[in-house]
């Protein structure tokens, strides 16, 4: 199972970007393709399909600042991202589903493109001072032309992890989420704390129950808009769980009880594939915890 996000075909190029005049023989080349948003959605040409077209051809298109961003090389072909002006083009489907859909390999460009643009799209003026930030290294930064800010786009590391005891495990659920739904816990990195750390708070803000070893599985980028799943598994002390305020529920569950639960129409939902929080609650199912 190759987890969505995660198998990148792109070389980002980083030891050749900073020349514009590179990035501009690669916006020439007549291989370099740029995929477009409308939104945080990929745009749709007229078939229907995501709106993929040469770079060269997105001169005459209107694109919000800062025009197309570089996003790498794929077997030595460039991509582009660029995002469209409203109402210039059709949306897709929502990204979620567009990204479960896609061949892996055009997911993991879909992916960055979007993380890239979001960030772009938040950062027109420098942090700073207030002036309008300028592109840099084909768009990997923003370098602000007054008080020489370099910004840098933004990844925002999260602990993701699959906590046991004994045979069951704990999972949550977001009264958000679709009903039946129930998926490993998760949060933000906080400054100054390591990874296992990260892990252990959010356990305790969560549920209310220590951590008494954490292990690193795996990790996964997120594009919604920029963060970085950093999944573990986690044994905690057995006994009664307290959810935190943003949980609608948490409790304990045998393998049994969470097979029949991905063993639904939730399945469609969160496809094996798709979540890291799937691929830790099927390797716990599989016993390899
Ligand atoms: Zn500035």
């Amino acid at each position: 199972m190759q987890l969505t996000f995660t198998d990148s075909p792109l070389d980002h190029a980083g030891l050749k970007r900073s020349d514009p005049d590179w990035i501009a023989d690669q916006m020439a080349d007549p291989a370099a393709k740029a995929v477009l948003f409308a939104g945080g959605d990929l745009a749709l040409d007229e078939r229907g399909d995501p709106m993929i077209v040469p770079a060269r051809r997105t001169r005459l298109l209107p694109l919000k600042p800062p025009g197309l961003v570089f996003l790498g090389l794929q077997n030595g072909a460039p991509w582009f991202a660029g995002a469209l002006q409203r109402g210039v083009a059709e949306k897709g489907p929502d990204f979620r589903i567009t990204a479960m859909q896609a061949e892996p390999a055009l997911a993991c460009v879909f992916g960055r493109a979007r993380s890239l643009l979001q960030w772009h799209g938040r950062r027109k003026h420098c942090s700073n001072c207030g002036a309008e930030n300028a592109l840099a290294d084909g768009g990997a930064k923003l370098v602000c032309p007054s008080c020489g800010t370099e910004h840098f786009p933004r990844v925002d590391p999260s602990v993701i992890m699959l906590c046991w005891s004994g045979e069951k495990c704990v999972l949550g659920r977001q009264a958000s989420w679709p009903q039946g739904m129930y998926a490993t816990l998760a949060g933000f990195m906080e400054p100054g704390e390591t990874i296992e750390q990260a892990c252990a708070r959010e356990t305790m803000e969560e549920i209310h129950r220590p951590v008494l070893s954490a292990t690193y599985v795996a990790s996964q980028p997120w594009p919604f808009p920029s963060t970085l799943m950093i999944g573990l598994t986690a044994e905690i002390e057995p006994g009664d769980l307290i959810p935190d305020d943003d949980l609608e529920d948490a409790r304990w569950f045998t393998r049994d009880e969470v097979r029949a639960l991905y063993d639904s129409e939730l399945a469609r939902w969160a496809p094996k594939h798709f979540s890291i929080s799937r691929l830790l609650i099927e390797r716990w199912l599989a016993g390899e915890v």
